[in-house]
């Protein structure tokens, strides 16, 4: 049974600053009428698990984390509404879609394989009940997470987004890179477009100071919550952030692994770092 808000939201402790983080994928609250076919370990793999609970310590640095309590496979907060995969549903849409190639993958709005390959569903969605988890799950977060960044923005001039994921350490079937090993780090600013080039500057230099290797726009540029939100010529700088599964958890059992305190340690210090950076640029 499920009865959790669609998100969370954890304010700043002491002084705020423009700096808001949201952990869209990490959701474990599996709603009931979540009907996925294959077994929910193994629906489980969609999941970014523990994202939210690595940056816990975001609001001690001035910043407020957004992150969503039900999975993405249910519904992605990190694809726009378009993006439904017509293939997946019982009756017409209604409206133009405009389905992306991760709908092609099968990772669309509403997610149609699980991980593993196999179909998520032994049915065919009726197009209300899309629209349902829209209203009741996507809605909610988008507007919780622009409503916080509107805020900073109104208050300070400019805004600083780290949208924070989780990615697998080698590239799987439905991925655009299967079978080849990930950097620890992936930042994605859409080649550029989302954010000042010098913020994803700052952040990859401060991971590559705790001694990690990072790259950028490759494999993953970033999706649908940067694009929407970053708008550096606004002073509205949005950086998807991935981290390498490897590091801190087994990617079978989801449980963390040896590395887990390691980096949560390192994200403090990572955060420690873009709380001064974004404070040299409001101060
Ligand atoms: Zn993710």
């Amino acid at each position: 049974m499920s009865s959790a808000p669609p998100f969370l939201r954890h304010l700043p402790m002491g002084a705020p600053l423009p700096l808001v983080l949201d952990s869209p994928h990490s959701g474990e609250d599996y709603p009931d009428d979540f009907d996925h076919a294959p077994p929910r370990h193994e629906v489980r793999r969609a999941e970014d698990t523990h994202v939210a609970r690595l940056y816990r310590c975001a609001p001690r640095h001035g910043a407020t984390l957004i992150e969503a309590t039900f999975p993405r496979s249910y519904i992605d907060p990190n694809r726009g509404l378009a993006d439904v995969d017509p293939e997946l549903l019982a009756d017409a849409w209604g409206e133009p879609l405009a389905p992306t190639r991760k709908t092609a993958q099968g990772i669309g709005l509403v997610w149609r394989i699980a991980r593993t390959g196999m179909p998520m569903y032994a049915r065919k969605l009726p197009s209300a009940e899309v629209r349902a988890r829209i209203d009741g799950y996507w809605r909610p977060y988008h507007e919780a997470l622009a409503g916080e960044l509107d805020r900073c923005h109104r208050a300070f001039g400019a805004v600083w987004h780290l949208d924070c994921h989780s990615m697998p350490a080698v590239g799987d079937a439905n991925a655009d890179d299967p079978g080849r090993a990930r950097a620890d780090f992936v930042l994605g600013d859409r080649d550029g477009t989302t954010c000042a080039p010098g913020f994803t500057h700052a952040v990859a230099a401060a991971l590559r100071e705790l001694g990690y290797d990072v790259a950028v726009n490759d494999p993953y540029k970033g999706v649908e919550l940067v694009r929407k939100h970053g708008r550096p010529a606004e002073n509205r700088h949005s950086l998807q952030i991935e981290v390498n599964r490897r590091l801190y958890m087994d990617e079978t059992t989801l449980q963390p692994n040896d590395g887990y305190a390691k980096l949560e340690r390192d994200l403090e210090a990572l955060l420690s770092a873009v709380a001064a950076y974004v404070r040299s640029r409001v101060a």
